[in-house]
């Protein structure tokens, strides 16, 4: 996971920004399986429904999706083929909010899963978000899984802004 490092060029690229929700977020899985694995390019196509739970026409609409933009191929051994497209340069960057907000809807199940589905903060199981351990504002990265935390509703809502430290302190203090 921590490989992956989703920068502007790629959410602004052609053939991503034109993806539907579900096929960017089945993409972004796809190849995050693909770097954790360091096998090449192939991941097991079961692993992938496991993380992406969609029903199988919602999957095969979206295999279909990410096949006519040349993005993944299911072949007959039932591994997935992930292709990683180009890295193109873009001139200035602009990521607009909705961009982050994207990204961190596509990564959350990844983000739990690796988080043992628990608050990092305070260790709550309920209402889980993605937090930004740095935030935004303050200059955190909106994408890179090392900057994005499991946190509870609470304790999103409670850190906003402050820093990782202060929050922390503020939860052993008992006055968060
Ligand atoms: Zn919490």
């Amino acid at each position: 996971m921590s490989e992956l490092r989703l920068d502007d060029w790629f959410t602004t690229h052609p053939k991503v920004i034109a993806l539907s929700d579900a096929a960017f977020r089945f993409y972004v899985t796809a190849l995050s399986l693909r770097a954790q694995r360091e096998a090449g390019p192939r991941v097991p196509f079961a692993e992938m429904v496991a993380l992406v739970p969609f029903s199988k026409v919602k999957t095969r609409r979206v295999l279909l999706e990410l096949d006519a933009r040349g993005l993944c191929f299911l072949n007959e051994a039932g591994m997935l083929e992930v292709v990683a497209i180009p890295r193109v340069q873009f001139g200035p960057s602009t990521k607009p909010r909705a961009l982050w907000h994207r990204v961190r809807r596509a990564l959350a199940p990844l983000i739990f899963a690796r988080d043992g589905y628990r608050c990092g903060y305070c260790g709550g199981e309920k209402d889980l978000q993605v937090d930004h351990r740095e935030a935004l504002v303050n200059g955190g990265s909106p994408d890179d899984p090392t900057n994005l935390l499991t946190a509870c509703g609470r304790c999103n809502r409670g850190k906003r802004t402050r820093s990782e430290a202060a929050w922390r302190e503020a939860l052993a203090r008992g006055k968060a």
